[in-house]
């Protein structure tokens, strides 16, 4: 079968992708009009990892260009021929970069949401001499201190940012979060929201399946949205 033929039929079945899609848009646009924004204002990175190519077209099928995956191996294997058919297609990397994988991210990435320390900011800076070109960043701040996640902590993310622009002249256009699972997600949140205003920073990248609907209300301009959309996912294996 075909994808369009599938799409197609997905069209009249209540639990597809396309289906699933449409429902998160439509409780984005009701949260940005509860939280007095514009329509449009809050962009959709749909959070692909572990879903086949097969997947991903059907996203893009129902019309969603922007994607999320956590591995750069996992994307480098997935986008580049999906991107071929699909020009406006855009890719952000969203999971923990290796310094050996900077060159292959920088390749196929249009955003990296995880920029999370000064080595990784060298190796960018590196590698964006080289290539002449750069994704644009996202700093990731580890709002919750917790030991075990990646993140600047929030005490010394204005000097990172800083450091980043300033010092090395990367293209940094905000922040990203992953609060801890156990917390009341909107004190950090606003954490987040005040220190990219603070920085002139455009660019919120928070909320994800169980929660996009209060980063929304909070000030979130990206919201990264995997299993609302393409369902569950077998348990993650940790690289
Ligand atoms: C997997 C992942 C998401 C999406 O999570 P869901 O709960 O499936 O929506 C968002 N952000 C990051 C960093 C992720 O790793």
């Amino acid at each position: 079968m075909t994808v369009q033929a599938q799409t197609a039929l997905d069209a009249t079945d209540p639990d597809t992708i396309a289906t699933r899609l449409e429902a998160v848009r439509a409780r984005i646009a009701a949260a940005e009009r509860a939280a007095g924004r514009a329509a449009g204002s809050v962009t959709l990175v749909a959070v692909s990892k572990t879903h086949g190519a097969e997947a991903v077209q059907e996203a893009l099928a129902a019309g969603q260009a922007v994607f999320g995956e956590n591995r750069v191996q996992e994307a480098a294997a997935k986008f580049p021929a999906l991107r071929a058919a699909h020009p406006a297609l855009r890719l952000h990397i969203i999971g923990p970069l290796q310094t050996n994988k900077v060159r292959e991210a920088m390749a196929i990435a249009d955003v990296i949401e995880t920029l999370d320390r000064p080595r990784l900011a060298q190796a960018i800076a590196a590698e964006r001499a080289r290539a002449r070109r750069c994704p644009d960043l996202l700093v990731q701040v580890n709002t919750g201190r917790e030991p075990q996640k990646a993140g600047i902590d929030p005490d010394a993310a204005e000097a990172f940012v800083a450091e980043c622009r300033d010092a090395l002249g990367l293209p940094v256009a905000g922040l990203m979060c992953i609060p801890p699972v156990e917390d009341d997600p909107r004190p950090h949140f606003d954490l987040l929201a005040a220190m990219a205003g603070r920085l002139g920073l455009g660019v919120v990248s928070m909320g994800m399946s169980g929660d996009f609907e209060t980063a929304i209300a909070h000030g979130a301009t990206h919201v990264r949205v995997g299993s609302a959309i393409f369902g569950a996912r077998p348990p993650l294996t940790r690289a």
